[in-house]
Formats: structure tokens, sequence, C-alpha cells
């Protein structure tokens, strides 16, 4: 590995100081694949630097999940055992830092049943969700990428040295150079952020107008009261601020649910299910999608808006200029940067925390509120050269959000 041990401990710095902000006597759970053990050593050492009373780890094996799902059947994959319990329980009572560092190789589960993956994908939810929802709101954590070979080659398949490039393009969107100060850097990009957000909440607007010469017009109706959040987030049981993703541009908000009427083109592939879908776009009719066409995926794409009842209807929007540092990359295959690269909306799932005391809502009554329900959320980038989005107030007057693809002021 060719990156500097310098680069290293400043990477693992932030992720522990900005990114989950780890406060004294807090306990710290963090989860990282077996591959980046060297890595995990980096990061332990630095929470307890930041005075973590106790580090544990979840080590995870790409290759090991891969063995289960073929070997291991279905029922036995999706059995929550007793122990596996009580450590839930534990970390509901311990309510740790938790710091999840991603490495995947974005096609470990190609060729595995989607069935099977998601049957016990939903069984396990089912039960880790109650012990997530304990948490929720009252703990720190952040997700940070490290570049493993496969992850890497899967990005750059014709590059001699993948991880490299990777680890290039990794450090540039998460602001680490050998020269500067990333946390401060973070102090000002996260600020920025919060005061774009606070300037949309304040303008209250009804809905949001999108255009673009390469065919994008469509409108989208806003929830009353929702709030438009981005990049740090608070610790309500202790008042920690923390950011919860690394890199974050957006600014993003869930929209009314079957309220939108337009075309969407998208000018970014979108990786779905480890299979492409391109030079698509997706046309809505009171609210759901009503059709699509995709130059390549189409199959694909019109699968995924029929998997359920709310994968037709848009559960998130979200403002990311076009200057994002992650948009002069090519596909990561990972959300956590794909979505970061120019403006977006997702088909799916929306956040209930963006209402008013969304973290103690159930989902039943957000969705009574407006917040679209699914087990897909796919975002997709729709942040073209030339956007333009205005807000529209109740009052009718439209204000310009975006222009050309970037912030209008
Ligand atoms: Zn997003």
């Amino acid at each position: 590995m060719s990156i500097s041990e310098n680069l290293l401990r400043k990477y693992a710095e932030l992720i522990v100081r900005t990114g989950v902000n780890v406060q004294p006597g807090q306990t710290v759970l963090l989860t990282v694949s077996v591959e980046q053990h060297a890595f995990a050593a980096l990061i332990i050492e630095e929470c307890y630097k930041a005075g973590a009373k106790k580090v544990n780890v979840d080590w995870t094996f790409d290759a090991y999940s891969r063995l289960n799902y073929l070997y291991a059947d279905t029922e036995t994959l999706s059995t929550v055992l007793p122990w596996e319990k009580e450590k839930l329980s534990q970390m509901v009572e311990d309510l740790p830092c938790r710091i999840f560092i991603v490495s995947d190789d974005p096609d470990a589960m190609s060729g595995i049943d989607p069935a099977k993956l998601s049957e016990v994908a939903q069984c396990r939810g089912k039960v880790v969700k109650l012990y997530r929802n304990a948490i929720e709101g009252k703990h720190q954590w952040v997700i940070a990428a490290y570049p493993s070979e496969k992850w890497a080659k899967k990005c750059y398949p014709d590059s001699e040295n993948a991880v490299d490039q990777l680890w290039r393009a990794i450090l540039t969107t998460v602001r680490v150079t050998e020269e500067n100060d990333p946390v401060e850097e973070w102090k000002a990009h996260s600020e920025f952020i919060s005061k774009k957000a606070a300037w949309l909440n304040d303008q209250g607007f009804a809905s949001l107008r999108y255009r673009s010469v390469n065919g994008t017009d469509f409108t989208v109706e806003l929830i009353p009261g929702a709030k438009w959040e981005g990049a740090s987030a608070v610790n309500s049981k202790n008042g920690a601020s923390y950011i919860p993703n690394m890199p974050t541009e957006e600014i993003f908000t869930s929209p009314l649910a079957g309220k939108c009427e337009g075309t969407l083109v998208a000018v970014k592939p979108l990786s779905y299910n480890s299979q492409l879908i391109d030079n698509f776009s997706i046309t809505f009719k009171d609210g759901r999608a009503v059709s699509c066409r995709a130059e390549k995926g189409q199959e694909l794409l019109e699968k995924m808006i029929h998997m359920d009842e709310g994968a037709a209807m848009l559960g998130e929007v979200a403002l990311v200029p076009k200057e994002s540092p992650v948009n002069q990359f090519g596909l990561f295959y990972a959300t956590l940067f794909d979505e970061n690269a120019c403006c977006h909306c997702a088909l799916g799932m929306g956040f209930k925390e963006v209402l008013p005391d969304g973290d103690n809502l159930t989902m039943e009554q957000a969705r009574e509120m407006g917040i679209n329900d699914s087990i897909i959320h796919v975002d997709f980038m729709i942040g073209a050269e030339d956007l333009s989005i205005d807000g529209v107030r109740p009052d009718g007057k439209a204000v310009p959000i975006f222009r050309n693809g970037s912030w209008a002021e």
C-alpha cells in the first residue's frame, strides 16, 4: 500500500473526532472487515485517545458471508439467536458510538439467489429493527470507507493500481490531504451545509420545480413542516454533534408521497443489484412512476419500480451542487459516495426523521403525514450541468434555489 502513515492517521482521527465525535467515557462499537485490521487498529487507538471507555469490534468478512449464503439454509440464516439478542440488548443499554468502515466488494453476493438474500435481510431486519429503533437519535454514528482490492477493481477494472486510485478518490472526497487540517475544513463544510439547510427551512417551500434541457421537467410537493437536513446530526441523549456520512455533500428531505408530476432524466448510471441501468428517465403522474425508459437495464428498472406499493413513489429529494468533489470521479458502486455526486431523488422509503418529533413516530404515523414507505430506497442522479430548481412558497412566489447545477446564491 502506497498511502502514507500520516494520511492514514489523519483519516482515522477525522473519522473518530469529527465523524462520530467520541466523548470521554463513551463505549465504541466498530464494524469493520477483517481485511482492514491494520486500519481498525488505528481507529481503535484514536478512540481511546479521545477518551473512549472501551472499544468493541464486530468483524465482517465478505467471503464468510458469501459462503454462509451458499451453504446454510434460509431459515438458519434468518434466525437471530438468543446470544445475538443479548448483544443487541447490551447495545441498547450502552448506547455506543458506532463506526462503520465499508470496504465491501460490490459483487460479493453476485450469483446468490436474490430471494434468499432479501428473505434473510427481512427476517433478521424485523428483529434487529426493534433494537435499532431503541437507540435511534440517542447515539452517535458514522459510516466511512476503506478501499478493498475487489472494490477498487470494480471501480477501475483496467487499472494496474486500482487501490491507489480508489484511495485518491476517497481521500479527495473526505477532504484529507498531506498538508491540510481536515478537522478545520470539515467544520467550514458542515457549517456551510447547515446554513443552506436553515435557509431552506426558513423559506418553507410548498413545492420544487426542476428544469433542464436534457428533458427534466418536474414538480414535487413537500410536506408542510418537514425539515431539510444535512451533514451533521445531534445525539439527543448527550448533545454531542456528529457527521453520519463521510463524505457528505447533500441537503435532503422527504417529499409528500404521491404528489409529483413530470419527468426526471438521470445524468449518471445507476448500479442496482450489481447490474447497471444507464441513460434512463422516469415519468411520474399523480405522484407515481407511470413509465420509464432506459437504454440499458430497462427490464431491471421496471422491476425495481414495481417492487412494492411504495417503490413507484419518491422518498427523498436531495440538493448537491455540481462542484461536489465526488462528481469528478466515476461510479463508486457505493451509495455513500454515489449519492453525493450531484442532485438526486430516491424511489422508495422516506425518512420519518425529517418530520417534527419524527424519531418518536411510528412508520404508520409517518406514512399518514406523507412519508413514503417501501422496502427499497434507490437514489438516482439528476444533477445536470444546467439544472435549475425553483422553490415555490405557499403564497405562490417562486424563489431560485439552483441555477446551472449549483446554488443560485
Ligand atoms: Zn440522499
